[in-house]
């Protein structure tokens, strides 16, 4: 296990998002390979860190001043054993090959637990849309998908939205995908409705991280009625965890941006999220404008050089953290247990760091991965494909009543690979081995490819 982390390290260096996301896979299957000696033999894990293909290339656009502007697109071919490349796209200056990489990794996990024919992949630029007209957002997304378009195809590689990327971009992204190859299909997901979009993908991601924080509860004897809950983000995955803990009777009282957060005593309600929907999606507008509309609530701006966020020191029953990855540090999760947390379910990638994992494992918090726990978005996606290679569209009870049995199942099988290789009620290690397991096993029926 020490000379697959030393050889990613030496090979990959710099990419520390990437090592931290195999470090945790890799520690959760040694159970596994010690009892299937096959695993080792066909040097498994080897195959699984390497991604299968990356591209990099560059995107030129003329911004509104008529000058031309720079950036670096990505996608990162993960593993095709179960399926095509599926994961979404994330536009932000943040992404580096390091951070897609790891998306990317763990997103063939997550498509395992699905149990949908789906392999994993994950792509996107450095360009930043935010303070960019439509025009220039256009420009950009038709430069990108002037290269992007021959890697990808409905059978092959069907991208999604993410960070930076919401019905706004993916409509951009498919009109030049079909003006280039003449072609309506399902080659992206998360469309309108109008145009091959499934009903419930917007809500997904959100709604299916409660409903597995719903299962995790279930197994305590409790629900979510009149729980406090913190949420962080104010993105797509954040206001549709708020919209479903709303409707189950829960109290939200925090969500974020990149610039600070709110905090809302009186707890924010399905009007206030519908004013931040609003700013967020329509206006693209910034949350202290929450603050100004309702005075009742606190405005704390982002401070990037503190040790941890105040946001995770309000006392609450349950966290959603659905912004971004390493948003939990060791202090924070230590300020979450003490303020009386008992469940953490991650509507993010990754926004926990190893040693919060650990402490939140150690004090017997209900932990859920992002990789199981916001599966729901890439399900639906499936979904969507499915509906797209019908040419029909479900109604939205029948997609979210296949959305609910999904995370029920996914939520199953953690607990059941966890009991299996000794480690019960381990989330953690549950949906990395049951998604392990799934794709491996798949590789190694194909042989050595
Ligand atoms: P959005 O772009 O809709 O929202 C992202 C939110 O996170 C915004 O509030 C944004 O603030 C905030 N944010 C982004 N980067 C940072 C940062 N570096 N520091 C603090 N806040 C930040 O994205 P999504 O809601 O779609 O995605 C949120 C998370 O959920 C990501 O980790 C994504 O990978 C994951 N996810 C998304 C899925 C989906 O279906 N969309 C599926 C599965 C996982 P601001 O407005 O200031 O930019």
């Amino acid at each position: 296990m020490q000379d697959i982390m030393d050889t990613i390290k030496a090979r990959d260096a710099g990419e520390r998002e990437f090592h931290q996301a195999v470090g945790e896979v890799v520690a959760s299957v040694k159970p596994v390979l010690d009892s299937h000696p096959e695993y080792r033999h066909h040097k498994i894990l080897e195959r699984l860190v390497e991604p299968e293909r990356v591209i990099l290339f560059r995107v030129a656009w003329m911004d509104d001043r008529g000058h031309p502007q720079v950036n670096r697109g990505f996608r990162i071919e993960m593993n095709s054993a179960i399926g095509p490349y599926k994961g979404g796209l994330r536009f932000h200056p943040s992404v580096t090959l390091s951070i897609l990489k790891f998306l990317a990794f763990e997103q063939v996990f997550k498509n395992a637990l699905t149990s949908l024919p789906l392999g994993g992949g994950k792509g996107g630029s450095d360009f930043d849309p935010k303070g960019k007209s439509d025009n220039e957002v256009m420009r950009f997304c038709q430069s990108f998908m002037a290269e992007l378009y021959r890697h990808i195809g409905p059978d092959t590689d069907v991208p999604a939205g993410d960070i930076g990327v919401g019905a706004r971009e993916i409509g951009f992204l498919f009109g030049m995908y079909k003006k280039l190859r003449n072609e309506f299909s399902g080659v992206l997901t998360g469309k309108s409705l109008n145009w091959g979009g499934s009903l419930i993908r917007p809500e997904a991601t959100g709604y299916g991280c409660v409903y597995f924080a719903v299962e995790m509860l279930k197994t305590r004897g409790r629900s979510l009625e009149g729980k406090r809950c913190l949420v962080s983000g104010s993105g797509n995955v954040a206001q549709f965890t708020i919209e479903k803990l709303i409707g189950l009777g829960a109290q939200v009282i925090t969500l974020s941006d990149s610039s600070g957060y709110i905090f809302d005593e009186e707890g924010i309600d399905e009007n206030k999220l519908t004013f931040v929907k609003t700013l967020k999606t329509v206006r693209r507008g910034r949350l202290k404008e929450y603050a100004e509309a309702y005075p009742g609530a606190v405005y704390t701006p982002a401070d990037p050089d503190a040790a941890s966020n105040p946001l995770w020191r309000h006392k609450a029953d349950c966290a959603f953290p659905c912004a971004t990855q390493n948003e939990i540090n060791a202090e924070d999760a230590g300020h979450l247990v003490a303020g009386g947390v008992h469940l953490v379910a991650e509507g993010a990638n990754m926004p926990t760091m190893p040693q919060g994992v650990d402490l939140f494992l150690d004090s017997r918090v209900l932990f859920a991965p992002g990789k199981a726990a916001n599966a729901g978005g890439v399900a639906v996606s499936g979904l969507e494909m499915s509906q797209n290679s019908m040419r029909l569209r479900w109604p939205r009870a029948e997609v979210d009543g296949r959305l609910q049995m999904i995370m029920k199942n996914i939520h199953a099988s953690c607990l059941a690979a966890a009991e299996q290789y000794g480690m019960p009620g381990n989330y953690v290690a549950g949906a990395n081995i049951a998604g392990f397991i799934k794709v491996v096993d798949a590789m190694l029926d194909q042989g050595l490819v």
